[in-house]
């Protein structure tokens, strides 16, 4: 037992400083690069979820494993002034069983989240944890079912926005549901994504309830852009397109989605020139990451929602997490040398 426990440790060791010198050698976007690989990669997934070590790092952006855990997290960002949504961690499931599973936890979820009166979170959701990958009726069943348990209790739900090999299907299935549940469902555009502004202008006509992140998978060049600034710069256009009079008279709802402080004080200078209240709109972040930003804008009197993740499948999520800050590596390192 402890050999293999010194032999998994060796293991580590290595990875971290090959992965330390990839990032010299390369710079910031291979290492990137390598990270998102390594968050679908089974052999890294089995290798790094089960120990303790990155069980430990990961605590700091997921709440916990179980509904209770997470329920506990929420109740403390409600307190303290924020919002928040909560997300049943899994994706990219590959059987019907995992499927049903991943939906009876979300239905579960929304019980508790009734049953808790001083918690008034929504929840937010993968299509591929759900059987997008199976079969899209599937997912969309399962989606139908979570959103009839969510109007039951006067609940929402939102649907993250994946990989871009599934944008349409996201997008179609969105469409079919928000023609069924109205404003009770939700999506999620991302500003990488050359096709966007059309996606977005579309949405605007609906007048969707969306939130709008950067994109946190690898994509090729010829769809997405690759620097940062135009990345930011379309962003930017984004939440102004969103944030228009015409988008409003249409019920359009934003939810900038960023920790990104260049990001929120364009959306807030948009906002007061053209008169648009804080209510009107909401900063999204996720939990663990600027908790000081998230803190300030609440006692300056904006609405922030805290995405608060929880369940065992944290991998893939906590390894995303690493790749948007490959700075979140060195706290990893020096916790193995603390060790
Ligand atoms: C509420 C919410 C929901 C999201 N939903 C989706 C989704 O459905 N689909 C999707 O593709 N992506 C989603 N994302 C992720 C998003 O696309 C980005 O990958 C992520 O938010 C990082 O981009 P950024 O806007 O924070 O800016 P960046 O330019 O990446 O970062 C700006 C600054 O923010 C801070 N920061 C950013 N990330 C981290 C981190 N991991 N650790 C510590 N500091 C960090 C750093 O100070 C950094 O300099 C979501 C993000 C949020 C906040």
């Amino acid at each position: 037992m402890k050999k293999r426990g010194n032999l998994l440790s060796t293991t580590w060791l290595l990875f971290f400083l090959v992965t330390a010198v990839f990032f010299y050698k390369f710079g910031e976007r291979w290492f990137r690069s390598l990270l998102l690989y390594l968050s679908n990669a089974g052999w890294a997934r089995n290798l790094i979820s089960s120990m303790p070590l990155a069980q430990r790092v990961a605590s700091r952006f997921v709440a916990g494993y179980d509904i209770d855990s997470a329920l506990i997290v929420a109740r403390q960002l409600e307190n303290d002034g924020m919002l928040t949504t909560m997300d049943y961690l899994g994706e990219s499931v590959t059987t019907v069983d995992e499927a049903i599973r991943a939906k009876e936890q979300i239905l579960a979820l929304y019980d508790h989240i009734e049953k808790n009166d001083d918690i008034s979170a929504n929840v937010s959701v993968k299509l591929s944890q759900l059987g997008l990958a199976i079969d899209s009726k599937l997912a969309m069943q399962n989606v139908r079912e979570l959103l009839q348990r969510a109007e039951l209790y006067d609940n929402k739900l939102r649907i993250d926005m994946e990989d871009s090999s599934v944008t349409d299907l996201t997008l179609d299935i969105y469409r079919t549901l928000r023609q069924e549940f109205g404003h009770r469902v939700g999506i999620v555009i991302q500003s990488y994504l050359h096709r966007t502004e059309t996606d977005t202008r579309q949405l605007i006509e609906n007048g969707a309830w969306v939130r709008v992140c950067k994109g946190a998978y690898a994509e090729p060049a010829d769809i997405a852009f690759e620097s940062k600034e135009d990345t930011d710069h379309n962003y930017i256009h984004l939440t102004e397109l969103l944030l228009s009079a015409e988008a409003r008279t249409n019920g359009v709802y934003l939810g900038a989605a960023t920790h990104d402080e260049q990001m929120i004080w364009a959306v807030m200078e948009y906002a007061a020139a053209n008169n648009i209240p804080a209510s009107a709109y909401e900063f999204q972040m996720l939990y663990g990451i600027r908790r000081d930003l998230q803190r300030k804008l609440v006692a300056d009197g904006y609405q922030v929602r805290v995405y608060v993740p929880f369940g065992e499948a944290w991998y893939p999520y906590f390894v995303r997490r690493l790749a948007e800050r490959p700075a979140n590596i060195w706290f990893f390192i020096s916790n193995f040398f603390r060790q």
